[in-house]
């Protein structure tokens, strides 16, 4: 017998369900009841009871568990007036949730961020073009003002106006009260202005309009395609895709746009740019917004009308209506992973989103990640190459200096060849750069009494002398104390000694060698602020810097016109380690801070100190060869069957008790399937074993490419009872090994 199917309007002994999806760390949707008169939809933001609380989440597809209790049905409380989730994000929250193995609800909360922004913000008074009085003494000021409404599609502040018109708020007041500006409740939220797609750009070189024009007509397809836009530093890259930006807004109104950046320090000179070519500022998410600022920007994009997006990985997660087009600028960053809550790539997840909506992804770098470089020769991806430097500017002479053959003095990092170079080149008037990818002033604080090794409390991490804030921190803990004058182990006084040095200490090193030059240290400790970057940037544009002493932050994506000499005080130091990216992501550094001399009409040079120069990294930095050099770390990764030609987990077990931790380790390693394919090394105490004081232990899975290591893992761990004390993170594709 089938049952009678529910009409609306018509009583039904069934009630009517919904499955709804909560952001909280739950494996699955629950089901609530729909009240009459309630007709939520796929997508719908709702607020549902759960224990004595009261939880927003989202009606989800799926069906209602087959043993439902109906009777013990609680329902739906409120729908809210905020469009819909597509389905097209809700199938990709369920697939990075099945990815990565973290709860759908866990992923459902990187896309509702703060639950506050379904609600509606209290509305604010604005003001539009009113109808004029005939008796109205036009004024020059007033003149301003209404010019300045008349290109208004919405009601803006007084102050907003007054400033559009380079008036004072009293002038937008008094012609309110004349009737001609009419006032208005608004919503404080305001839409972003439309990007003017038409605008033209600048001028393209041959071989960026020959690439410009590839990238369009795959975005005219209107279909997925991955594309990667390889160019050298300073050959143009950003201007070729924001021809593919302007194509896609084109397509129809609604179309949407993501860019997505690496760096919050890249983002201030980027949006100015976007701003000069599409005569609006776009819509940008990031950290560094305010709470009001997001706001604004998840309500506008879930309403469509934020049409272009410039932000941080998690902008993926925004809830857009008609995303159209992704481009993942700097594709190669580690930044990309997120190394905390939800462990995701989001490059990869971009990848994956536009593969499932049926949109192309352009990927731009001018070192390109191995992962991507495997995915363009296996024609996964199309490469679109720029190979020039825009307007003539020539790639920087790279050379080595031979550490063991020209050392530098006692208790100096800096080689007698460089520090001549410097000389050559502050006298020429030009800037140069001394790069070491190292921040404060000594890596590790030492007793030479005792030889203690300073740490955090609880953690076998290194505690970093910052001489500038006269302290000791922990860049994994975030720990930090002023630097003690006795040891903290054996008392004795003034023997703790700076060994190494980071990038204060070769700031030091400068200024004693060149007292008259004018010198900037660039570190995130230095620089903490968009501002404070932003501000350094411009003197440095400005001729008021002679040497910059600087880590990687210096090394992505700024452009330093007068930059000629880039020292890298250690080339060698990503390479220690047994990160399977360290050659990868050396030649990345090297490479782009080696592009940062020598732009426009200056030829630049990097000068390279290591201790090992026929390492292949190093050997192959000088004859730029990049391609030979992905080719062998292809070929290494692939006989070891890593990633790309394999896939990769790491699971990691932390808990305050050792025992305990240890006790859950061996019954995993009991409990390993039987799987073809599948490698589980481990366990093995991570190199980070003690932090914050939780004993840190892990085991890495490998698998080859026709195997889901999901599944794997899933049939693993849930063999093994855990107890709640001992926290288990499963992290796909790792990317650090700490
Ligand atoms: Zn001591």
């Amino acid at each position: 017998m089938t049952e009678a199917p529910s009409l609306p309007g018509i009583a039904s002994d069934r009630p009517q369900t919904v499955q709804v999806l909560l952001p909280l760390p739950l494996a699955r949707a629950y089901t609530y009841a729909v009240l009459d008169g309630m007709a939520p939809q796929p997508g719908s933001f709702v607020s549902v009871p759960l224990g004595p609380r009261e939880v927003r989440g989202v009606v989800w597809p799926g069906e209602p568990p087959a043993d439902l209790k109906e009777k013990k049905l609680k329902a739906v409380l409120q729908i809210y007036d905020v469009p819909p989730l597509t389905p097209e994000l809700m199938q990709f929250v369920d697939w990075v949730s099945g990815y990565t193995l973290f709860a759908p609800g866990a992923v459902l909360r990187m896309v509702m961020r703060s639950g506050a922004y379904l609600d509606a913000p209290r509305p604010q008074t604005g003001f539009m073009l009113g109808t004029l009085p005939e008796n109205l003494n036009l004024t020059p000021q007033r003149e301003k003002v209404l010019a300045a409404a008349r290109g208004l599609n919405f009601p803006v502040a007084a102050s907003d106006l007054a400033r559009r018109a380079g008036v004072s708020d009293a002038v937008v007041r008094s012609l309110a009260t004349s009737g001609a500006l009419q006032k208005l409740e608004t919503d404080p939220d305001q839409p972003f202005e439309e990007p003017d797609f038409r605008r033209k750009g600048h001028d393209l070189s041959a071989s960026q309009q020959a690439a410009a024009d590839i990238i369009r007509q795959q975005v005219a397809t209107k279909s997925y395609a991955g594309l990667l836009l390889d160019g050298v530093t300073g050959s143009g890259k950003t201007e070729v895709y924001l021809e593919a930006v302007a194509a896609a807004l084109q397509q129809d109104r609604t179309a949407q746009v993501l860019v997505l950046l690496p760096e919050i320090a890249l983002t201030m000179p980027f949006l100015k740019r976007l701003t000069q070519r599409f005569g609006a500022m776009p819509a940008h998410w990031h950290s560094d917004v305010g709470d009001a600022g997001r706001r604004r920007v998840w309500r506008r994009v879930a309403d469509g009308s934020a049409r272009l997006v410039v932000g941080a990985r998690s902008a993926l997660f925004l809830p857009f209506q008609n995303l159209r087009l992704i481009i993942v600028d700097e594709e190669h960053e580690g930044a990309y992973k997120q190394n905390e809550g939800v462990l995701y790539q989001a490059r990869d997840m971009a990848v994956a989103r536009a593969a499932q909506a049926n949109f192309p992804i352009v990927l731009a770098s001018a070192t390109p990640s191995l992962e991507t470089a495997v995915n363009v020769s296996l024609g996964r991806y199309t490469s679109v190459k720029l190979e020039s430097r825009f307007g003539g500017a020539s790639m920087p002479d790279v050379s080595l200096i031979d550490m063991r053959e020209h050392p530098p003095e006692r208790g100096e990092w800096l080689s007698p060849m460089l520090v001549d170079a410097v000389n050559e080149n502050t006298a020429k008037g030009d800037q140069s750069l001394l790069f070491l990818n190292r921040r404060g002033y000594a890596p590790l604080t030492i007793c030479r009494k005792c030889g203690e090794r300073l740490t955090a409390p609880d953690s076998d991490t290194w505690l970093v002398e910052h001489r500038f804030s006269n302290t000791l921190v922990c860049h994994h803990t975030g720990f930090s104390m002023p630097k003690p004058d006795r040891c903290p182990h054996c008392n004795s006084k003034d023997s703790l000694a700076a060994c190494g040095p980071g990038v204060e200490r070769i700031a030091e090193e400068a200024v004693a060698k060149w007292p008259e030059a004018r010198i900037a240290v660039f570190s995130s400790d230095t620089v903490q602020t968009n501002a404070a970057a932003q501000a350094l940037l411009e003197k440095m544009a400005a001729r008021e810097i002679d040497i910059l002493v600087a880590t990687q932050i210096a090394a992505k994506g700024h452009h330093f016109p007068h930059l000629t000499l880039v020292g890298v005080v250690d080339a060698d130091l990503g390479l220690a380690g047994g990160d399977l990216r360290a050659g990868e992501r050396t030649w990345q550094v090297l490479s782009q801070v080696a592009g940062r001399a020598g732009r426009a009409e200056k030829s630049g040079r990097a000068l390279l100190q290591t201790y090992q120069p026929e390492h292949p990294v190093i050997a192959g930095m000088v004859t730029g060869d990049r391609d030979a050099f992905m080719l062998a770390e292809q070929e290494g990764r692939e006989m070891l069957g890593f990633p790309p030609f394999g896939r990769l987990a790491a699971l990691l077990l932390t808990g305050e008790n050792e025992t305990q931790v240890n006790d859950v380790a061996r019954a995993l390693v009991q409990a390993v399937p039987q799987a073809q394919g599948v490698e589980v090394w481990g366990p093995a105490p991570a190199p980070l074993y003690r932090l914050r004081g939780s004993y840190r232990v892990r085991f890495l899975v490998k698998a080859t490419r026709d195997v889901s290591i999901q599944n794997f893992i899933r049939a693993w761990t849930g063999s093994v009872k855990i107890p709640s004390s001992v926290r288990q993170t499963i992290d796909i594709d790792p990317y650090y090994f700490l």
